[in-house]
């Protein structure tokens, strides 16, 4: 063989079998690659959904040692500022006795505090460690608050006389001003509706704030006599700042012989407390101006054992009184309650009325409720005459027996 020449050896064959052997190994790396590729995704994936899984139970962690925390943290007594130094001390009053002078906590500022601020106290140091906000919320403390009630005059039954008086005293002073202002005369300043339980005393109160579209505003006096020293003060103080505050508003004191009953001479320390909330209602009273936003209405079925200095004038000068409502009266409340009830025509209202002789207008209210209780048990869908009958018997037996009981009771 001369130089140069290549060697005539046939390696097509092979070369051929091999490049497809690799090209098929190719083709099995790129599909590996691809399913590596696809388990990378996936593992990323997952790794992301792990991490902010940590992050989630991280922040459960966190709330949840906050929790524990809170859980672990001692209770904080309620107080009253009652004078601040200039060195950053205050005085402060707490139901826990006498009054102390104490350190504020760091990020208690001076100047977030004012004297009357209600603020938290450490249990044991009895450092100021937060304010509070003020708590004027009657129905916190048992009150009832109706921006308009919607209850209106016609809603009362037999009590026109007493209806114009308490629009002269509390509705004239509250739209028309002028008139007073005129005449050169002041209006009374509160207005005492006298009479038995359930005559319509609280309905007459709500009337006048809706005509008025004022604030109504109900306390019961026994919730304003408390069990801390002051504290009864301090109530009756944030019902008149409340009352201020939602103006035009009629604040509605019923039964206010509980606090207004009179002083005596030997008083036991409960007395004392009584005493000294009523003193605050006077003190509010005389603070108040007759041709004022806020009206002041009281009511009781024992005017007999209130306080004189309550009734002087100036105070409850206008005296309003309410009976059990007669006859007449009786038809009016009748009709007023049947207004919304489905009866027979044939019903003799006056001669029903005849029959409630000596009950009151919340009695004819639950005789109306119970005739319908008959009507409905009897599988009727309107009140006949005879359930009138059988209410009355039923509400007048219960209420003989509701007295007897009381009677034994007192006896
Ligand atoms: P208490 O002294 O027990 O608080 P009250 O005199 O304030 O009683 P209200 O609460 O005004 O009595 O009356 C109770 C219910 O009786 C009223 O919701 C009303 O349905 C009915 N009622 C009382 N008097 C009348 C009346 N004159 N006209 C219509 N309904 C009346």
């Amino acid at each position: 063989m001369s130089e140069g020449e290549t060697p005539a050896t046939d390696f097509s064959v092979p070369q051929m079998d091999e490049s497809k052997s690799l090209q098929e190994r190719i083709a099995i790396l790129e599909e590996r690659n691809a399913q590596l590729l696809e388990e990378m995704r996936r593992g990323e994936g997952e790794k992301r959904y792990l991490q902010s899984e940590i992050i989630r139970m991280q922040k459960e962690i966190q709330r949840l040692r906050f929790e524990l925390e809170r859980m672990k943290a001692p209770p904080l007594i309620i107080g009253t500022i009652k004078d601040i130094f200039g060195d950053g001390r205050v005085v402060v009053k707490s139901t826990t006795g006498p009054d102390f002078i104490v350190n504020l906590a760091e990020y208690v500022t001076k100047e977030s505090l004012v004297v009357g601020s209600r603020v938290a106290l450490n249990k044991q140091t009895l450092s100021v460690m937060g304010v509070l906000p003020s708590s004027i919320d009657p129905l916190v403390s048992g009150g009832e608050l109706i921006e308009k009630p919607d209850v209106s005059y016609d809603d009362i039954g037999g009590l026109a006389a007493q209806i114009r008086e308490i629009r002269e005293s509390v509705e004239d002073p509250l739209l028309r001003p002028e008139v007073y202002k005129k005449v050169g005369i002041d209006p009374p300043k509160g207005v005492l509706l006298v009479g038995p339980p359930g005559t319509g005393k609280t309905l007459l109160a709500k009337a006048v704030a809706h005509q008025t579209n004022a604030t109504f505003i109900r306390f019961v006096g026994s919730e304003l006599v408390q069990k801390y020293i002051g504290e009864g003060a301090r109530l009756v103080r944030e019902l008149f700042d409340m009352a201020r505050e939602k103006s035009p508003s009629i604040v509605f004191i019923d039964e206010i012989d509980s606090v207004g009953a009179k002083r005596l001479e030997i008083a036991t320390s409960g007395d004392r407390e009584v005493q000294r909330t009523l003193m605050q209602l006077l003190a509010e009273m005389d603070g108040f101006n007759p041709l004022g936003n806020v009206k002041l209405i009281g009511a009781t079925n024992r005017p007999d054992i209130l306080d004189d200095a309550l009734l002087r004038p100036g105070r409850f000068d206008r005296i309003i009184t309410i009976g059990k409502p007669d006859a007449e009266a009786r038809v009016e409340i009748l009709k007023i309650h049947m207004k919304r009830m489905s009866f027979s025509p044939d019903i003799r209202v006056r001669v029903v009325a005849g029959k409630c002789d000596g009950c009151s207008g919340a009695d004819i209210r639950a005789i109306c409720t119970e005739s319908g209780m008959f009507a409905i048990r009897d599988g009727r869908d309107r009140v006949i005459e005879a359930d009138f009958d059988q209410a009355i018997e039923k509400v007048l037996k219960d209420h003989i027996a509701s007295t007897k009981a009381a009677g034994h009771m007192f006896a």
